[in-house]
C-alpha cells in the first residue's frame, strides 16, 4: 500500500474484498482515491452541488471524510457498529482513510469487512436521500451492515 497526494493505493486486494460485488469494489477504490462524487469533488468538476450534507443537514460542504466519519449521522452509525462488534479499541481520526488504516492493526481481521460494509451502507443511504428522497432509520442501516459483514465473511 502506498500513499499519494489524492489517496491510498492498495497494491493487492484481499480475499475478503474479492467476494464483494464489483460495484462495491469500485466504490471502495474511489473512496480510497478520494474520487467519489461527493459535493466537494463535484464542485471541482464545475458541477452544481452545494446543498450541504444530506445526512445531517448541518454541514455546508459534503466531503468523504465528513459523510463517512465526522457527520453526526455517520458517527452514530460507527458507535453502533463499535458496540455491535465489541470493538473496544476503535480510534476516531480526522480523516476517513486514516480512520480505516489506524484501526486495522488493533481491531483484527474483521475490520476491513466492517469498514467496507459500513461505508458502503452509508453511501447507499446518502444516495437514497439525495436521489429518492428516502431516509431509512439507523436500525435498518445496522441490519444491512451486519448482513453484509456476515455474507462477506462467510464467503471469504
Ligand atoms: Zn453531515
Amino acid at each position: 500500500m502506498k500513499s499519494t497526494g489524492r489517496g491510498v493505493y492498495i497494491q493487492r486486494s484481499t480475499k475478503r474484498v474479492s467476494v464483494q460485488t464489483s460495484t462495491v469494489r469500485i466504490f471502495l477504490w474511489l473512496l480510497l482515491q478520494d474520487r467519489l462524487l461527493t459535493q466537494n469533488n463535484l464542485l471541482i468538476r464545475n458541477w452544481p452541488a452545494n446543498d450541504g450534507c444530506p445526512c445531517c443537514f448541518d454541514h455546508p460542504l459534503e466531503t468523504a471524510t465528513h459523510l463517512f466519519l465526522l457527520c453526526p449521522f455517520a458517527n452514530s452509525i460507527w458507535n453502533r457498529v463499535r458496540h455491535l462488534y465489541n470493538i473496544t479499541t476503535l480510534l476516531f481520526t480526522e480523516d476517513v482513510i486514516a480512520f480505516w488504516l489506524r484501526n486495522r492493526p488493533t481491531v483484527g481481521v474483521k475490520w476491513d469487512t466492517i469498514w467496507a460494509a459500513t461505508t458502503w451502507t452509508i453511501w447507499k443511504e446518502r444516495n437514497n436521500r439525495i436521489f429518492k428522497s428516502v431516509a431509512r432509520p439507523s436500525f435498518l442501516l445496522m441490519q444491512e451492515i451486519t448482513t453484509l459483514v456476515d455474507l462477506w465473511i462467510t464467503l471469504a
